[in-house]
C-alpha cells in the first residue's frame, strides 16, 4: 500500500528522534521508521550516560553547544524527565590547551576554573592528577536512553507517527519535491512518497545512500568503554577527558581517554575512537582483550577510586568521518545528518532543530559541515596512524 507523508525520517536514534520531534514540534507532518525495535542497542545512541562536555573552540560547535544547552533544559522540562545531570566535567593533559580552551569557555558564555593537580586531587579523590586541570561546572552527563525515549514521546504528543522495526531498503529522487521510499518489516514490503526524506541512520549511511550522494568518507568503528565498580560511594565523579602522551603513560594508550559515572553501574572509561572498523551489519560485538587490559592498566595509574578487577564492557558504534567533523547539509529533497563521531550527543536537540531547519528551507548548509567540505587533516586516521591502530 503507497503512503504519501511530507517529511520523512529515517532512524530512529537520538539525531532521527530530535529531528522529527523538532518537525513535529513546528507544525509539519512527519513520519520516522526505525529498522529495529524500540531501546534497542545495535547503534549510537544506548546506555544511560553521555558526557555533556563545553569545551569546544569553533564557533560552529558552540553555536550548536549554546543552544543545545538551552533545549535540553526545555525537553526536560517538557517531558517531565531530568536528561542532564550536573557534575562538572574536568579535562587534563595539556595544560596549554586547557588555558586556551578556558579563554575561549569565557568568551563562549561558560564558566571555568583552571585547578592545580592537588586542588583537583582534592576535589574528586577517586582521581590522579598530574598536570593543572581545567574544570567546566555547565559539565555534565546526560541519560541517553531517556532521551531517545523522551524526544519520541514529544514528537508523538505533537502529532508525529513513529514506527520501529521498519528498514527503508532503498530511496529514489523522482522530481524535486518526490522521493520514492521502498520499505521492508515483517507485515511486508511497502511503498512511500515522501516530499522529503531526512537521512539520520548513523553507521549505515553508507548503505542506505548507496553512493547516491557525494559524501566524505564515514569510518564506522566498533567501540567498548568499560564500567568499573567504585571502591567509595561517596566519592564525587565529573565527566572528564584525559589526553596522555605515550611518554608519560606507564602502559600502552589507544588514545584520548574519556570517562563518567554511570549511577548504578560504576565508573566508565573508553578509548575515543580506538575501535576496530567494522560493516555495521557484520560487527563481531567482540571486546578486544589489548584495549580492555590497557583501560585496566590507565585506571589502576590514574583512577585509584574504582576496582580494576570487575568491569562490565558496552559495545557501541562511531561513525567517523575524516576530521571528526559532522555532516550536516541538504541534497534538494534529502537531508543527511552523519558521522557524529563519539561527540554527537551532547548536541542533539540542536542537530535535531538544525537538520529539521535545513529540511524545511529555513536554514542554510553551514560551510563547515558540509559534505563537499575540503578535509584538510584526516585527524581521526592520523591519530590512530600515530597509536598503531589499524
Ligand atoms: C561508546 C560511545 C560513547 C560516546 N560518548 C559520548 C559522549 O560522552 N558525549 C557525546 O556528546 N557523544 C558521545 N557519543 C556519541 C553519540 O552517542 C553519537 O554521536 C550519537 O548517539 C549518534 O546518534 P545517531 O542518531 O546518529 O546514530 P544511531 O543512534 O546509531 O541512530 C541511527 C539509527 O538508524 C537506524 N537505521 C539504520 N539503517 C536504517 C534503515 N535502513 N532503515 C531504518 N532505520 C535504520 C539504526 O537502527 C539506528 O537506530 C558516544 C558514542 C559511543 C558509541
Amino acid at each position: 500500500m503507497n503512503v504519501e507523508v511530507d517529511y520523512l525520517v529515517i532512524g530512529g536514534g537520538a539525531m532521527g528522534s530530535a529531528t522529527a520531534y523538532s518537525l513535529a514540534a513546528t507544525g509539519h507532518e512527519v513520519l520516522l521508521l526505525e529498522r529495529f525495535g524500540a531501546g534497542h542497542s545495535e547503534g549510537a545512541s544506548h546506555g544511560t550516560t553521555r558526557n555533556f562536555n563545553p569545551a569546544y573552540v569553533e564557533p560552529p560547535y558552540i553555536e550548536l553547544l549554546r543552544r543545545s544547552h538551552k533545549l535540553w533544559n526545555e525537553i526536560s522540562v517538557a517531558s517531565g524527565t531530568k536528561l542532564l545531570t550536573r557534575t562538572g566535567l574536568v579535562n587534563h593533559g595539556i595544560v596549554n590547551e586547557q588555558r586556551e580552551m578556558h579563554r575561549f569557555l569565557k568568551a563562549a558564555g561558560f564558566a571555568s576554573e583552571l585547578l592545580s593537580a592537588r586542588d583537583a586531587k582534592a576535589r574528586f579523590g577517586g582521581m590522579e592528577f598530574e598536570t593543572e586541570t581545567l574544570f567546566i561546572p555547565a559539565g555534565g552527563q546526560i541519560n541517553a536512553d531517556l532521551s531517545v525515549e523522551s524526544l519520541q514521546k514529544l514528537a508523538t504528543s505533537f502529532g508525529a507517527t513513529i514506527e520501529h522495526e521498519q528498514t527503508v531498503l532503498s530511496l529514489e529522487v523522482i522530481v524535486s519535491q518526490r522521493v520514492h521510499v521502498r520499505t521492508r518489516s515483517t507485515q511486508g514490503d511497502r511503498q512511500i512518497i515522501a516530499r522529503h526524506v531526512i537521512v539520520t541512520v548513523g553507521a549505515w549511511t553508507h548503505q542506505l545512500l548507496n553512493g547516491q550522494l557525494e559524501l566524505p568518507r564515514i569510518h564506522v568503528t566498533e567501540e567498548h568503554p568499560v564500567h568499573f565498580p567504585q571502591f567509595n560511594s561517596t566519592d564525587t565523579w565529573p565527566g572528564f577527558n584525559h589526553i596522555l602522551s605515550p611518554s608519560r603513560s606507564s602502559s600502552k594508550i589507544f588514545g584520548p581517554i574519556y570517562g563518567m559515572h554511570t549511577p548504578g553501574e560504576g565508573i566508565k572509561i573508553g578509548w575515543h575512537g580506538a575501535g576496530k572498523v567494522v560493516d555495521p551489519d557484520q560487527r563481531p560485538h567482540a571486546v578486544d582483550p589489548e584495549h580492555i587490559e590497557a583501560l585496566q592498566n590507565y585506571a589502576s595509574q590514574w583512577l585509584p577510586g574504582v576496582n580494576t578487577e570487575r568491569y562490565q564492557s558496552v559495545s557501541c558504534t562511531y561513525a567517523n568521518t575524516g576530521d571528526e567533523n559532522f555532516i550536516l547539509d541538504r541534497f534538494g529533497p534529502i537531508t543527511v545528518g552523519a558521522g557524529f563521531s563519539g561527540h554527537g550527543f551532547k548536541f542533539v536537540p540542536a542537530i535535531g532543530e538544525h537538520l529539521a531547519q535545513l529540511a524545511t528551507g529555513t536554514q542554510k548548509v553551514n560551510p563547515f559541515f558540509a559534505a563537499s567540505r575540503n578535509i584538510a587533516r584526516p585527524v581521526f586516521l592520523e591519530r590512530r596512524q600515530e597509536l598503531g591502530i589499524s
